[in-house]
């Protein structure tokens, strides 16, 4: 089953020092999709994603998760409901790796039994043996091995939705390829909703069912498969951004 989608309506965000991440951004992710955010470096892909669980809390406009306005729930909650995977990945290191993947449920009270169960199938989900990876530290696993953690610690409590902001770009090119595609096989087998901020217009091509492409202040240049949009660019600036990675 496919879960919710998110929108954005109007949405703007100016930080405290008068920087304008996202001027006027409308946007709806469609439910279980994976959205690509690309774009040059500093034109909001990272602040548009964070306003999603409130990391960022946007200064005016809405957006919805599964049709709920985010800003009329706890932002606690909030987080806790959405998956968020980062380039690195901010496990705890002194934690086992089971006990990482365990975070949310044990934050909300989960029995241990059902917790222990569900660590051990999301460590195989990702491809990690529960008796021998989630018993090491995360310094005892490899760069590829730990972004697997994240990914199962992001899906611990059957997120509808994923956030992920550069997910693989820590991990070596051939691991990264891998991760990839077992990560879209995961996606298309839970449901997920994914949005995605990548510099990586090859990793857009491959995972992305549409990409937007962002100029900076978050405007919304084009919205359109890989291919629509590398093919039949919108505009110069989005011929100009694609003609990098032919
Ligand atoms: P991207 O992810 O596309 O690289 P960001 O969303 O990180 O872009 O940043 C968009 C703009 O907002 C940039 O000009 C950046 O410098 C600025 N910015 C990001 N975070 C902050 C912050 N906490 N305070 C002030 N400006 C910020």
């Amino acid at each position: 089953m496919d879960h919710g989608g998110i929108t954005f309506s109007h949405v703007r965000k100016e930080y405290p020092d008068g920087t304008v991440a996202v001027e006027d951004l409308t946007l709806e992710v469609r439910p279980g999709e994976i959205m690509c955010l690309v774009g040059p470096s500093g034109c909001g892909k990272s602040t548009t994603l964070r306003m999603v669980n409130r990391l960022v809390e946007p200064t005016s406009g809405t957006i919805t998760v599964d049709g709920a306005d985010v800003m009329s729930q706890p932002a606690v909650e909030l987080r806790r409901s959405i998956g968020y995977v980062i380039q690195h990945v901010g496990l705890l290191p002194h934690r086992r790796v089971a006990d990482n993947v365990a975070t949310v449920p044990s934050l909300m009270k989960w029995p241990k039994e059902r917790t222990a169960a569900r660590v051990d199938e999301l460590l195989s989900l990702v491809g990690l043996e529960p008796d021998v990876h989630g018993v090491r530290y995360p310094h005892e696993l490899s760069g590829g091995q730990r972004q697997r953690v994240g990914v199962a610690r992001a899906l611990a409590a059957e997120p509808p939705v994923m956030l992920m902001d550069e997910p693989f770009g820590a991990v070596d090119p051939q691991g990264r390829r891998r991760l990839q595609q077992e990560f879209m096989q995961l996606q298309r087998q839970l449901g997920l909703t994914v949005v995605m901020v990548t510099h990586d217009m090859r990793e857009a091509a491959l995972m992305a069912d549409r990409v937007a492409v962002f100029s900076t202040g978050g405007v919304l240049e084009q919205l359109g498969s890989a291919e629509e949009v590398s093919e039949s660019p919108a505009n110069e600036f989005v011929a100009d951004f694609v003609s990098d990675f032919s």
